[in-house]
């Protein structure tokens, strides 16, 4: 059985839909699909999940929100003429809006989640529509009802455990079962939803709910690519990867979906394979719990700009016992995080991203380290990227860190920071900011020829 999520861009108009119900009933192990609310039709376009959440903070405002409310209404409406559904799909529609605003309750948080689950929901009911009328049996099932139970962090909720065993019967529905993503139910019976973007979440807790063969991601690529292709032309795709470097390259910038959203599938040992809605014959990328040692040591390249070092020298820290762990004691009490602490034997420095480190907060941390770490010398340095070279054994692979440095130092980039060691898959480099695309075009070269 497989779990298959559609986003946003799959969803947009009736031309796309068409293409789910192709691509769902030309595999009969396509079971549950998990679909976003219509994304954008083209690059100017703004996304249903947008519109709602005008259409709620007008309604908030107090202000007449006729105009914003229409504005969802005619996406869908769009959808309703163009796929030939029954009238009574979008009248429905514009009564559960309407019936949202009018129950309204005092919590705004709470109203807001109600209205962008909206996007979703609406969605699943039309393309269950379209199923049907193509003549496959199909069922929209309310996340609610299926046992898709959140915490109450509206905007933000997460599953809660209990929610496994019941959406398990998913897979005793006999028709083909349209999911709406990004939101469930408090049990307090509210709709909370996910971070954005969160109906991939849905679809990885189902996939795991139902113990699915694969989980298929669906969205506008035709795979995975191995380097940002808006800094580096024509990158090689990458066919598979494991959980561990898809990790490591999202964290440093990897777009395709969010590590955090995946988690469920990872836990449950779920391979994932990433395709594309508008061309689904292409292989796509798949994320598995290991992969067969392949040539390609090295599977990605990613970068992030954005990072700043809080550099600490003291002669003889190695022996002072405890330096350490006073040092992220002050990160801790001042609410911050850290990404990475490369030390030597009379210094320690932490990387951290800048946005956790504003100048106020700057200056309190750095008297700190002073008064209460007596170092010979601190110093903070804004302005950099993060570069993460990732490939399973790449720390057994000999001369991995040679050929990057190498690369780099004849392109005249200067490495700020390497981390070499920590992770057996991956290395890091800091560079600054501004030789970022130079870093990146040597290390393409090096590592994939191009
Ligand atoms: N529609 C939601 C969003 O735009 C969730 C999703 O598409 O995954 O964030």
């Amino acid at each position: 059985m497989k779990v298959v999520k559609f986003g946003g861009t799959s969803v947009a108009n009736a031309e796309q839909i068409s293409k789910i119900v192709k691509i769902v009933t030309a595999d009969a192990d396509r079971r549950i699909v998990v679909v976003s609310a219509p994304g954008k039709r083209n690059k100017a376009d703004t996304k249903v999940t947008d519109l709602l959440i005008a259409l709620a903070n007008t309604v908030i405002a107090g202000k007449d929100f006729e105009t914003d409310l229409m504005a969802v209404v005619n996406r869908y409406a769009e959808i309703q003429r163009d796929l030939k559904l029954p009238e009574a799909v979008i009248k429905t529609i514009e009564a559960d809006l309407r019936g949202r605003i009018k129950g309204r309750g005092k919590n705004d948080a709470q109203f807001m989640d109600a209205m962008k689950a909206a996007g979703e929901d609406c969605a699943a009911r039309a393309i269950a529509e379209a199923f049907t009328k193509a003549g496959f049996p199909a069922k929209y099932v309310n996340p609610g009802e299926a046992g898709m139970l959140l915490s109450d962090d509206f905007g933000n909720a997460q599953v809660l455990d209990e929610s496994y065993p019941k959406l398990a019967a998913l897979k005793n529905i006999k028709e083909i079962v349209i999911f709406p993503g990004f939101f469930g139910v408090t049990k307090a019976g509210d709709v909370a939803t996910f971070p954005r973007g969160g109906s991939d979440i849905t679809g990885a807790i189902l996939a795991a709910a139902v113990k699915a063969d694969v989980y298929e991601n669906f969205t506008d690529v035709d795979s995975v690519c191995s380097m940002d292709p808006r800094i580096i032309e024509n990158p090689p795709a990458i066919d598979c990867m494991t959980y561990r470097e898809m990790r490591e390259l999202s964290y440093a910038g990897f777009g395709v979906f969010h590590d955090e959203a995946i988690i469920p599938a990872v836990q449950a040992n779920i391979p994932i394979c990433i395709k594309n809605t508008n061309n689904p014959a292409a292989p796509g990328t798949m994320v598995v719990p290991k992969r067969a040692p392949s040539e390609r040591t090295v599977v990605g390249i990613s970068s992030a700009p954005g990072f700043c070092a809080v550099y600490i020298d003291k002669y003889m820290m190695n022996r002072e016992i405890g330096f350490g762990r006073r040092l992220l004691q002050i990160l801790e009490d001042e609410k911050i995080s850290f990404e990475h602490t490369p030390s030597g034997i009379d210094n320690m420095s932490v990387i951290l991203a800048s946005a956790n480190l504003p100048a106020a907060r700057e200056e309190k941390v750095v008297a700190r380290i002073k008064a209460e770490l007596k170092p010979d010398a601190v110093l903070v340095e804004h302005g950099l990227a993060l570069i993460m070279v990732v490939g399973e054994g790449m720390h057994y692979a000999v001369g991995m860190a040679a050929k990057a440095t190498q690369a780099m130092s004849a392109a005249g980039v200067n490495l700020e920071m390497i981390n070499q060691g920590a992770s057996e898959i991956s290395m890091m480099f800091a560079v600054k900011d501004a030789d970022r695309e130079k870093a990146l075009r040597a290390l393409g070269k090096a590592f994939f020829g191009i």
